[in-house]
């Protein structure tokens, strides 16, 4: 005899336990089925983001962060340090203390709004009258039913071929947040979110780091102008790039990993490093999801087919967050998980992706909201743009962190706000302000006329904004 609910969610990140819970609040009975285990075998749900992701990358930042400052910055504020060190194990146990907050915090939330929680893997067993069937495979099989099911199964770090993560040498985010100490040498194989940040982590912390990126430009999704700017502060700190390489093998052995690549130039080159990250990507994950006893449709991709609404080809069958296609972003996955449990109940669920904000939480920050200018060219819309650095500014100068600036793009006859971009101190919360403009369909002149306190970092956005009716780019 199956247990019966009105929604089974089948993955517990992001995408997962927010729908979970927004279902339970309103009025469904609902279970959730997570299969990440902490290191005693117990659930931890949070997902890719909390275990793995978002949540202990921030935490590694925010300790080698500090480090640097201390080791470059506090003798500029005139504080004296003697025999600083770094303990590895220390800082990686804080962010596995940080991670297991996260993970309880979640158990907590699930209880709360009386979520039934269910620790092991979920797969479609059969369609039956009125709904599906769900196998959890855990301690114990059990199956559950529901009419609707919500498929939240995340995604995976891609291997380069030939190459599988062993997570000793060759590293995934997994590894790459676990060293216990810091390498001597490290390669990192992408230039992309996750690849700047880990690099940034080791870097800090006294690794020579070397990026290998297959594309020509660095961060190709961020405005150019952004782009050129964060590059050269990261190779102000000692990050080594290469842009344009092919790798044609790598090799593991007990002392490092030999990478072997063609340069940009065509020339075979190579790199020695003690450990490598790859972080070429990441891959919708339906493994052992048992998709086929149902006929639930994937792509080519390996991502489950959604239509805007994030309903699958089956009824009442829906799939949220990275698995999806889309922006891997956590709070994308969030928006998605609550506009399916909102949709279920009849509401009119929403997400605008045009107002998806994107972060990098490397120093100096990078975060950017709609358009780059690059974009707004191609597709022909006339736009204005004004930008203001973050050495004007009053609270930058007395932080001791001035590098960046903040770009605003509206556009040319309406004054409607189509993009912000900022590389700066801070640009991961700056942001927000833009997200809350942009879904209000402020204009560049109604951030320039709202009081922004004195001194902050914000007046930086203000002053952009002012700056947008000063130049005008007739594309
Ligand atoms: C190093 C790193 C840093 C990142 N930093 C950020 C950041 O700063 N900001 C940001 O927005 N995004 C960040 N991301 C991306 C973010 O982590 C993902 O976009 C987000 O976790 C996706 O949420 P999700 O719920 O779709 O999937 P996931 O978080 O991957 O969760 C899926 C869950 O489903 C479980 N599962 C899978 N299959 C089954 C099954 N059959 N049965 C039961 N359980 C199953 C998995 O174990 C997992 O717990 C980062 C990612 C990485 C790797």
């Amino acid at each position: 005899m199956s247990k019966q609910f009105d929604v089974i969610v089948i993955g517990g990140g992001p995408g997962g336990y927010i729908a979970a819970i927004r279902a339970a609040q309103l009025g469904f009975n609902v279970a959730c089925i997570d299969e990440w285990k902490n290191d005693k075998g117990g659930p931890a749900p949070g997902g890719t983001c909390t275990n793995v992701g978002c949540i202990p990358s921030k935490a590694l930042l925010q300790s080698s962060e500090h480090y640097a400052h201390a080791a470059h910055s506090f003798a500029d504020h005139g504080i004296g340090l003697k025999d600083l060190s770094i303990d590895v194990k220390k800082m990686v146990g804080r962010k596995d203390a940080v991670v297991k907050q996260n993970n309880d915090g979640i158990l907590y939330l699930l209880k709360k709004n009386k979520v039934a929680f269910f620790h092991g893997r979920g797969s479609f067993g059969k369609a039956v009258d009125g709904g599906y069937e769900i196998v959890v495979t855990g301690a114990e099989v059990q199956t559950l039913a529901a009419r609707h099911v919500i498929v939240a199964t995340g995604s995976n770090a891609r291997q380069l071929p030939g190459a599988p993560f062993d997570e000793e040498r060759i590293l995934s985010n997994d590894g790459a947040l676990r060293l216990g100490e810091v390498p001597r040498t490290l390669g990192v194989v992408g230039s992309g979110v996750i690849g700047l940040e880990m690099g940034s982590v080791w870097r800090r912390l006294g690794a020579e780091v070397t990026i290998l990126e297959a594309l020509p430009n660095f961060l190709g999704a961020a405005d150019e102008a952004v782009a050129k700017e964060a590059h050269k502060a990261f190779v102000k700190q000692g990050l080594k790039f290469e842009f344009g390489v092919a790798i044609t093998s790598v090799k593991s052995g007990k002392k490092g990993v030999a990478v072997a690549y063609t340069s940009a130039k065509g020339e075979a080159a190579s790199l020695e490093v003690e450990r490598l990250i790859v972080s070429i990507g990441r891959s919708p994950n339906t493994h052992g999801l048992n998709a086929e006893a149902v006929g639930l449709a994937i792509d080519e991709r390996g991502a489950i087919t959604v239509d805007a609404d994030c309903r699958t080809n089956l009824p009442n069958v829906w799939a949220v967050g990275d698995v999806v296609r889309g922006p891997m972003l956590a709070h994308k996955a969030e928006e998605e998980g609550v506009a399916v449990a909102e949709r279920i109940a009849g509401q009119h669920g929403h997400v605008n992706f045009d107002t998806v904000p994107w972060v990098i939480y490397t120093s100096p920050e990078i975060a950017w909201v709609g358009q780059t200018e690059a974009q707004l060219k191609a597709a022909g819309r006339a736009c204005k743009a004004g930008q203001f650095p973050f050495l004007a500014n009053g609270r930058a100068r007395a932080m001791g962190d001035t590098t960046g600036f903040v770009k605003v793009l509206a556009d040319a006859t309406t004054d409607e706000i189509l993009g912000v971009h900022i590389v700066g101190p801070y640009a991961s919360e700056l942001i927000a302000e833009a997200v809350v403009a942009m879904e209000f369909k402020a204009s560049a002149e109604d951030i320039a006329r709202i009081c922004h306190a004195h001194p902050s970092l914000s007046e930086a956005t203000k002053e952009a904004a002012l700056a947008v009716g000063k130049r005008t780019l007739n594309f």
